[in-house]
């Protein structure tokens, strides 16, 4: 069986790993979001694709969600004496390893999903990693500070901000121009199945599907696309899908978010028994609905999920 999943950071990574312990045998192939990728300290950082990768391969800090186990900040500790910062992006040593090789290799030409093969020699993951694209892609998001309008990059507004202020727009720069990866539109057409974890779907999924192309070939796939809602009991479990949501005028609930994506590109969408109400009305607007458990509180659970899903896709195809 060939499974695409389409994948942000956390929510995405996390569900990945249960994936391949319901599905042990299935093809694997994940288009990770490049749009939260930031230039700091003259290297390149793809923070989506490298949770993916640490979280599959068994680098990642486990209780963070994100960057490097045993990790060490000496080499930002250097910085801050030399006053150079930002200070509010956490790069541990271990990390900025990756990140320097990421670096070295696109200055010598390659593009990001050569770079990212190569990462993924190391961390066998065990799936295909391809980013979304090699074209630069940078989400920024439009922010009222001091009754000025600005626009901040996704990093600035989620790491420094910490979201407190609302998400006036939220612009994928970039995404228009983008070509999908070479594989992407190869892997979706080849696809049995294709697969929208709980990730953020304005700033992870949303911006996959805004590389022009990428939409088209899920659509046009003629496979079960069934996805896993990451807002549950009307609130995100993690992070700031709620106000991103908003920005776009979605209600942070486990139906908009359904109705958001349309039944035009999802086939079945599972949602959280707590929000098992919503079943009906998702069912209405023509796309297959579930209640089941959503936590990811281990790979267990994560694994029953994507076991959950694998068979609403089935029930989509039959
Ligand atoms: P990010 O790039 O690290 O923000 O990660 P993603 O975009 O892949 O996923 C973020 C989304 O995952 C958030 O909207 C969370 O609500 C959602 N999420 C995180 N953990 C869980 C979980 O255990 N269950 C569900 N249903 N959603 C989750
Ligand atoms: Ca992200």
């Amino acid at each position: 069986m060939r499974i695409v999943v389409l994948a942000g950071g956390i929510g995405g990574a996390r569900f990945l790993r249960g994936l391949k312990q319901a599905a042990p045998d299935a093809d694997v192939t994940v288009i990770g979001n490049t749009g939260d990728d930031i230039h700091l300290f003259g290297l390149k950082i793809c923070p989506d694709l490298d949770t993916v990768m640490y979280t599959l391969g068994g680098g990642i800090n486990e209780e963070q969600g994100w960057g490097r186990t045993d990790e060490t900040f000496a080499v930002k500790g250097e910085l801050a004496a030399y006053g150079v910062g930002p200070e509010w992006f956490g790069l541990g040593d271990r990390d900025f390893a990756t990140h320097i090789v990421r670096t070295q290799m696109l200055a010598a030409g390659y593009p990001l999903s050569a770079v990212t093969e190569a990462l993924c020699a190391r961390w066998q993951p065990g799936v295909r990693l391809l980013p979304m694209s090699d074209d630069r892609v940078e989400t920024h998001v439009a922010v009222d500070v001091d009754g000025e309008r600005k626009a901040v990059h996704f990093q600035e507004y989620w790491v420094r901000m910490r979201a407190a202020v609302d998400a006036q727009a939220v612009v994928p720069v970039g995404a228009e121009q983008a070509k999908p990866a070479p594989g992407v539109l190869e892997a979706i057409a080849a696809a049995d199945v294709v697969l929208f974890p709980p990730s953020n779907p304005v700033v992870s999924i949303g911006t996959i599907l805004a590389v022009p192309g990428i939409r088209e070939a899920i659509a046009d796939a003629g496979v079960p696309v069934v996805g896993l809602s990451p807002i549950v009991g009307d609130a995100p479990v993690r992070g700031m899908a709620d106000k991103v949501l908003a920005a776009i005028g979605v209600e942070s609930t486990a139906a908009a978010v359904a109705g958001h994506y349309g039944s035009g590109l999802l086939d079945g969408w599972l949602v959280d028994t707590v929000d098992a109400a919503a079943v009906q009305e998702i069912e209405s607007a023509g796309i297959r609905a579930r209640a089941v458990p959503l936590m990811m509180t281990d790979t267990g659970a994560a694994a029953a999920m994507a076991h959950e899903a694998l068979a609403l896709a089935e029930e989509v195809r039959a």
